[in-house]
């Protein structure tokens, strides 16, 4: 305490720490339920153990145990080499070009482990903003500690021993609750940009305070998010968006000044009135799917993120004479490419986000054939939940909607009234869903929850 507040008033930073000897503490310090580590997790560091190594629990997975939440995934550090690694188990294999690292899979189960990374040397290759492209080496643990991102992603949880190692006073932060970047925050930010957007992550997840001198260079270090790789910032913008706070974390991001001329997605929505309303809505009904467990599509939410983008094109295609659905491709071409360029979304989502798209018009159609039609496309689910959220964020009357419930939800006379009449009969009029097709292998609902499925 004493130390802290000398620390504090000579200004001394963090780094006076001896980080190459770590704290351990035992499970009466650090208080994690045994329960909560996953018995496969147990499995790779007690083979790794077996064998001679060094092997923990690390990262994210020691920093929910000490916050009492279940890891959705842990990953393992050792100081085997990835071959030895691969040797211990049945189903395990080497993945990654540039850094090896090794899935092991029980089941579906996948455990990522991964060998000490050493602190790396200054001659390390750089682009031109000072950003790491290639760095390999292995090394001792602390050094592995040193080039983790936060204090409190930096701790080692041995199952064995109960015993949790920390070199960078994350229990201390834990216990805070603040997001300390270890080392020189503008180093590491240069490092490695990504960074910016995982501590946004974290801060909004977590519900952490960024410690002031982690937070101070983001907003001028911001534009450095331009140089990395668009699929790494897709990557990073899909667990921000399914962390189950993507609200949270998109404010903050506008707090911190990153979501300005970085990431065209997030301009569009955040600086746009008329659609924040229908992608607030959107995000809220994914955050309350995570938390409630159950799956969300990333088309979907980049669908609805995107959305008003495209009713804009749309409108303007056809005010320059083009027909009402060749105009909703064009939009939507013309949105996927300003995208693509800053974010790589995937080939398969964007070809998903497409039919989400295009599936609007044909909603409007309500006679003959057209309406079962469009009930047999693989994605009408989606669809449907994402007109449903056009209604309730008043884009479109909410009558289409209540139609194409009771349409879904009807037996066989019903569909047929419904088609004659062409507006919502009775209202109110909802029956019990007739039994919903069996999921193909992979398939994934859509976000939206209008019908309080499952
Ligand atoms: P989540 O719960 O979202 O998975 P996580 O902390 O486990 O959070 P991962 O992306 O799975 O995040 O990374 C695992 C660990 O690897 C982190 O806890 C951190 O120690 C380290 N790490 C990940 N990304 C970086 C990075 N960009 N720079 C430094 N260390 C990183
Ligand atoms: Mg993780």
């Amino acid at each position: 305490m004493i130390k802290t507040f000398i620390r504090k008033i000579l200004g001394v930073k963090e780094s006076v720490r001896d980080t190459s000897v770590a704290v351990v503490l035992g499970p009466a310090e650090h208080g994690i339920d045994p329960k909560l580590v996953s018995s496969n997790a147990i499995r790779v560091t007690s083979s790794l153990q077996e064998a001679g190594f060094k092997a923990f629990v690390v990262g994210g997975a020691v920093r929910d145990l000490l916050l009492g939440v279940k890891p959705k995934d842990f990953d393992i550090a050792t100081d085997a080499t990835p071959e030895q690694v691969k040797r211990l188990f049945r189903r395990a294999f080497i993945i990654g070009r540039r850094f090896q690292i090794v899935h092991v899979m029980f089941g579906q189960d996948l455990l990522e482990v991964t060998t000490f990374r050493g602190a790396g040397d200054s001659n390390a290759p750089k682009d031109e903003h000072g950003r790491v492209l290639r760095d390999n080496s292995f090394g001792p643990q602390h050094e592995d500690a040193m080039r983790r991102d936060f204090t409190i992603n930096a701790m080692y949880y041995d199952p064995a021993t109960q015993q949790v190692m920390d070199y960078h006073g994350g229990i201390g932060d834990i216990r805070a609750k603040i997001l300390r970047i270890i080392g020189q925050p503008e180093a590491r930010y240069r490092e490695d940009p990504v960074r910016m957007l995982r501590v946004v992550r974290f801060a909004a997840r977590l519900g952490f305070t960024i410690e002031p001198a982690t937070r101070a260079p983001i907003a001028v270090m911001a534009p450095l998010i331009d140089n990395v790789p668009a699929a790494r910032v897709f990557d990073e913008m899909l667990k921000l968006l399914m962390s189950g706070h993507a609200l949270a974390c998109l404010q903050q991001l506008r707090t911190e000044g990153l979501h300005h001329g970085l990431l065209p997605l997030l301009d569009v929505v955040l600086e746009q009135p008329i659609g924040m309303k229908f992608v607030t809505l959107a995000l809220a009904s994914t955050d309350n799917r995570i938390k409630a467990g159950k799956g969300v599509s990333p088309s979907f939410l980049f669908a609805s993120l995107l959305w008003h983008q495209v009713v804009e094109k749309w409108s303007a295609y056809r005010a320059a004479g083009e027909s009402s659905i060749p105009a909703l491709h064009l939009a939507a071409d013309d949105v996927l490419d300003s995208q693509t360029e800053q974010l790589a979304i995937q080939r398969k989502i964007a070809s998903d986000m497409r039919d989400i798209w295009s599936m609007q018009p044909r909603f409007e159609r309500r006679t003959g054939k057209a309406p079962y039609k469009l009930l047999e496309h693989v994605r009408f689910r989606a669809g449907y939940d994402f007109l449903l959220l056009r209604c309730e964020s008043g884009e479109i009357d909410m009558e289409l909607g209540e139609w194409w419930t009771a349409f879904y939800d009807g037996d066989a006379s019903e569909r047929e009234l419904l088609l004659t009449s062409e507006r919502m009969p009775v209202a109110g009029a909802r029956k019990k869903r007739a039994p919903r097709r069996a999921k193909k292998p992979g398939e994934r609902e859509g976000v939206a929850d209008g019908s309080g499925e499952e």
